[in-house]
């Protein structure tokens, strides 16, 4: 029980609490919404709607810790009432020093003094407004809180849906609507902070994590592996692409595979490798735009593949890592396709 009261205390702010907040929310959403381009307002509000829909689904038995990036439109009287119903625990923006551990002192000023100029394009998807920065630390942070929950013991598995997503963004560049690599920051702050010697980032959005492959391309302590489809954006993920010690492995899959292909893939390609690694956490980057709904792409995954997906590295987990995944939202552009995955995602995550 007590575990219990902590993993409710610890979801960071707006996770369950009901109509009433899940309106007040909704309504700092649209807010912030006026303040964006399409492109970067589809994402966030992808993002908030699997967040209400895992908040009323599942709010009692959920190891998982929801980031509110939208905290910053919330008024005080808000976040009181949040604070109220969720035990006390506010979002924390991550500091300034972890983004350190996978970008240049030149990127994080870019992002921060675009941001204070009140904002601007930092590449053709990619448009920051005034408080993009801030929101950008607050998804981070929620990422940082998940990732000192499982490592500290408090939880086995954490999600942190929160946006902006990260695996585009590349030491020195913010890609495809990502300013900072969350996954990344995240494997290296379990590191850093907990003394870990491998972690591995898996990665099954659609699209290819070209700055998780780019931050991790030199280090042999972090294996990066990812399904996605190929040709498509951003262009990088060849089979070919190894890293300078083997440990990047690239499962490329074509338009309109589907299920079984993906399944093959992460059987005979991603798993073995993964379970050779023996990595002692697991950073899971969950896109969910491979779903059949989804816009942008032609995987047409289901949420089955999601769970089964999901489990198999659970499985990894257990055998090295003691368990150990820390998983966060990347991408996902058809909200009830975001939704249902994120749901099936979430609840293979709180087995066992
Ligand atoms: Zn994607």
């Amino acid at each position: 029980m007590t575990m219990l009261l902590g993993y409710v205390a610890l979801a960071v702010v707006m996770l369950g609490v009901g109509f009433t907040l899940t309106h007040l929310l909704r309504s700092s959403v649209g807010r912030w919404d006026e303040h964006v381009n399409a492109h970067f307002a589809r994402h966030r509000t992808a993002g908030w709607n699997d967040v209400t829909k895992l908040a009323t689904s599942t709010m009692n038995t959920l190891p998982v810790v929801v980031s509110a990036a939208i905290v910053l439109e919330m008024d005080q009287q808000v976040c009181r009432r949040a604070s109220v119903v969720l035990g006390g625990v506010a979002p924390i923006p991550a500091a300034e020093e972890w983004l350190y551990l996978a970008h240049t002192e030149d990127h994080v000023k870019r992002v921060r003094e675009t941001c204070e100029r009140g904002g601007g394009m930092l590449d053709a998807d990619t448009t920051v407004c005034a408080k993009s920065y801030e929101i950008a630390m607050l998804s981070l942070g929620g990422v940082l809180t998940a990732c000192d929950v499982v490592m500290d013991g408090r939880a086995k598995r954490a999600f942190a849906a929160g946006r902006p997503p990260g695996h585009h963004a590349e030491p020195d560049r913010a890609m495809g609507f990502c300013l900072f690599n969350n996954a990344a920051i995240a494997a290296r702050h379990a590191q850093k902070r907990y003394g870990i010697d491998r972690a591995a980032v898996v990665d099954f959005d659609v699209h290819h994590g070209n700055g998780s492959q780019d931050i991790f391309w030199s280090d042999k302590t972090v294996m990066y592996c990812s399904t996605h489809q190929m040709p498509l954006y951003p262009g990088t993920g060849a089979r070919s692409e190894r890293g300078e010690h083997d440990t990047v492995v690239n499962a490329p899959l074509s338009p309109g595979d589907g299920g079984a292909k993906f399944r093959e893939a992460f059987e005979n390609v991603i798993l073995p490798r993964l379970r050779d690694f023996r990595p002692e956490l697991i950073v899971i980057s969950a896109g969910f735009d491979a779903h059949q709904r989804d816009p942008l792409a032609n995987l047409n995954l289901v949420e089955a593949d999601f769970l089964w997906a999901t489990q198999k590295i659970m499985e990894v987990a257990q055998a090295s890592a003691s368990g150990r995944v820390v998983s966060m939202l990347e991408g996902g552009y058809d909200l009830e396709g975001l939704s249902n995955s994120a749901a099936a995602h979430v609840s293979a995550l709180m087995q066992g």
